[in-house]
């Protein structure tokens, strides 16, 4: 088992280290699979030029949005809840960004987590980014959950909302074929908003990114809770001005009422957040101090440094 060697508040311009947040009962852990950089102009092109140019410190060297991908590790009295399965075995330099990830599982083992330990897998959505790791081939091509002794939980209206047909190539090929695989799984457990999905974990179903993206409300023994996201927001950014889409946005025009829901919840006391894809300040909070929402991210733990760059 590794230990904490330091808390920090990371910098959002960097990739996502394994960093741990403790509240109350509940372990957060935020399995880092590895590295995304996105170019602003085509990942986020409704936000102005300008406002880079004024947040410079938003920005990789590259000039690129930092976006790790990953998972977050939820534990309590023995029961472990993945949300989210990383990006896989991926190394992708297209227009719009850069990908390098392949370390879910061995992330997984470094602080000492057996695959074969998760009870839930709770996707907030079906993009690649987020599945990768649901699933492995055998040798006779034949899909296996890698989460043995998890069900897999989605939203209605997320698998109801997927192509279904085999006609793609290459990634959007392999992307079908996850989604094929997770509806005939049987330990699959479709969920629907405000559903409790395990023990003090609540759904909030909000369509805008995805037909049915999914945040999950974490409650710990206190009351505190700790509110996972997911892609509602790629970018702290995107808070202050809701109606800043991403390019993978299925639904822009619903995105800001989705946000506008997560950020009034966000808002509430006792409150965290978690955002996947927030370079290396994944946990914070909500604050309106200024009037706008802004992200605060807060002190964590350093588990590990990024794994892979790009
Ligand atoms: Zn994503």
């Amino acid at each position: 088992m590794i230990t904490a060697e330091t808390a920090n508040v990371g910098k959002l311009s960097n990739q996502a280290a394994v960093r741990r947040l403790q509240l109350d009962d509940v372990t957060f852990t935020y399995i880092v699979d590895g590295a995304m950089a996105m170019e602003p102009q085509h990942f986020l092109s409704s936000v102005p030029a300008e406002y880079w140019a004024d947040h410079p410190d938003m920005l990789d060297t590259n000039g690129r949005i930092a976006m790790s991908a990953g998972g977050l590790l939820v534990e309590r009295d023995g029961f472990r809840l993945l949300i989210d399965a990383g990006l896989g075995m991926v190394t992708m330099d297209t227009g719009v960004g850069r990908g390098n990830s392949g370390d879910f599982l061995t992330t997984l083992a470094a602080i000492g987590v057996d695959k074969a330990g998760i009870d839930l897998l709770a996707f907030t959505h079906l993009h690649g980014d987020h599945t990768g790791w649901a699933f492995a081939t055998d040798t006779k091509g034949e899909p296996h959950a890698t989460f043995q002794h998890a069900q897999y939980a989605i939203a209605d209206t997320e698998l109801a909302n997927q192509p279904v047909d085999h006609t793609g190539a290459g990634q959007e090929h392999e992307q079908l074929t996850i989604i094929e695989t997770l509806r005939q799984s049987t330990n699959l457990k479709v969920i629907h908003d405000e559903q409790e999905v395990a023990p003090g974990v609540v759904a909030l179903v909000t369509p805008g990114h995805s037909p049915g993206h999914t945040s999950y409300v974490i409650a710990t023994a206190s009351g505190k809770r700790l509110i996972a996201f997911g892609d509602t927001f790629h970018t702290p950014a995107q808070m202050g001005y809701t109606g800043w889409s991403s390019a993978p946005d299925s639904d822009p025009h619903a995105v800001p009422a989705a946000r506008e829901r997560l950020l009034t919840e966000l808002s509430e006391p006792d409150t965290f957040g978690f955002g996947i894809h927030f370079g290396d300040q994944p946990f914070g909070q909500v604050r309106h101090d200024t009037g706008a929402a802004e992200w605060h991210p807060i002190e964590t733990a350093v588990l590990l440094p990024p794994p892979r760059t790009c």
